[in-house]
């Protein structure tokens, strides 16, 4: 059951830590495409980012609940989790199907932060979405994998010490069904980088330090292969309800921040001898944008609710990611309409907000597949891929 008093506190020492990064450092780095290195060693180093990590392995052993909080109040504060976010999903992999010696080996050190889990290498160029297809492969020679291949989109890859990497072990014609046959490995990326991977950065329309890697004849040893092997692609699904509990939580923390800066200036801004927030054509978007927000949370903590039990949300995370994504968008839209040409100039940070909440209307999954997942797995129509 969730303790509200304690997510209170919580948000107050999320808040604490993101008033170090106002928006003119956000600005800035947005401005270089840089990593915001200072406030990712803040927040380890205030213990966030350990937060899903057991007590045993030096994290505080925290729910999806209090670790969606966590990401949800950066957003609020005008920050982007996106630098971070990936250590608290990529996590739950080690922690499911990693090994004692592998949790031994890395648990307590990205809890102290002296190691990073950031990256998460799953989308490949040629197969999108499609993710059974994708044509990244390990082949086993003595005790280490031989892996080639070619991802794109991986993030934070330049600022991770580690990465979970999706590869077929067994090819597709001699596999029973798609989904076997695929592995996830941990590889460690200041031994490999270099040494049979190339990282190639993308810029993209938002701060997100993502890269394109090419693989050639990269050594990972066996013993880094998480659970057993052909069986990656379960893992990567079970980490997937949290991954858009998370995500869902950053997007209410944009909406929430969108509308407070809409408000504020529908309020302050006037024009025909009258703040613009008095015209109804203002203020009903915003309230229609808070409202979608609002309905957004309660299925984000029906989800996170779940989750925390261990019962089955497949149903409520992916609905949660949906309703939240779409509602930090309008929200976004709407704040940006409200603030006129103010809008469109970088002081305001409203554009930079834009870029960044839209992403989720495409990553980690794109809206469309949510509303096949909803079609197909819970209202029973046909598949339609
Ligand atoms: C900034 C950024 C960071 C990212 N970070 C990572 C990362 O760290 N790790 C990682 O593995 N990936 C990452 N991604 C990749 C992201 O997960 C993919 O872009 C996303 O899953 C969509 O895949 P795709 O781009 O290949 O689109 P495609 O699969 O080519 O799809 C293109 C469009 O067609 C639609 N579509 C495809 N199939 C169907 C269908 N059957 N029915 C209806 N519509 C369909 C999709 O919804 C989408 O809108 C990142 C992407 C971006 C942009």
């Amino acid at each position: 059951m969730m303790d509200k008093s304690f997510l209170d506190e919580l948000r107050q020492g999320v808040r604490a830590v993101c008033s170090d990064f106002p928006d003119t450092y956000w600005r800035e780095l947005d401005e270089r495409r840089a990593y915001p290195e200072e406030f990712v060693n803040a927040l380890t180093s205030a213990g966030f980012l350990g937060a899903l990590i057991p007590e045993e392995y030096g994290g505080s052993g925290l729910g999806i609940t209090e670790s969606s909080v966590i990401l949800e109040e950066i957003n609020r504060s005008g920050g982007n989790a996106g630098a971070c976010h990936a250590q608290m999903y990529t996590m739950g992999t080690l922690l499911r199907h990693g090994s004692d010696q592998q949790k031994q080996k890395y648990l307590p050190k990205i809890a102290d932060g002296s190691v990073r889990l950031q990256a998460f290498g799953v989308t490949e160029p040629n197969t999108g979405t499609d993710t059974t297809q994708l044509k990244t492969t390990a082949v086993r020679k003595g005790d280490k994998y031989i892996v080639n291949g070619q991802k794109v989109f991986i993030s934070r890859t330049e600022y991770s010490d580690l990465m979970l990497l999706l590869v077929r072990t067994t090819a597709l014609d001699q596999v029973k069904k798609r989904t076997e046959g695929l592995s996830v490995l941990l590889v460690d990326l200041r031994e490999v980088v270099g040494n049979g991977l190339t990282i190639k950065p993308i810029r993209t329309m938002m701060n997100h330090a993502t890269t394109e890697l090419f693989i050639e004849d990269m050594e990972v040893p066996v013993e880094n292969l998480i659970g057993e092997e052909g069986r990656g692609f379960s893992y990567i699904l079970d980490g997937m309800n949290a991954e858009r509990i998370l995500i869902a939580a950053e997007c209410i923390g944009d909406g929430r921040w969108f509308i407070e800066r809409a408000v504020n200036y529908a309020n302050q801004r006037v024009v025909f001898k009258r703040p613009i927030g008095q015209n109804q054509g203002i203020q009903f978007p915003i309230a229609r944008s808070h409202v979608n927000i609002e309905a957004a949370d309660l299925m984000r903590f029906r989800a996170a609710e779940l989750y925390d039990a261990g019962k089955k949300c497949g149903a409520e995370a992916n609905m949660a990611k949906l309703l939240a994504a779409d509602a930090s968008w309008e929200a976004a839209n709407v704040t940006l309409q409200t603030h006129g040409g103010f809008g469109f100039a970088e002081e305001y940070d409203v554009e930079r907000k834009f870029r960044e909440t839209k992403l989720y209307q495409v990553a980690p999954i794109s809206t469309n597949l949510i509303l096949s997942y909803v079609a197909e797995h819970i209202l029973g129509l046909p598949r339609s891929y």
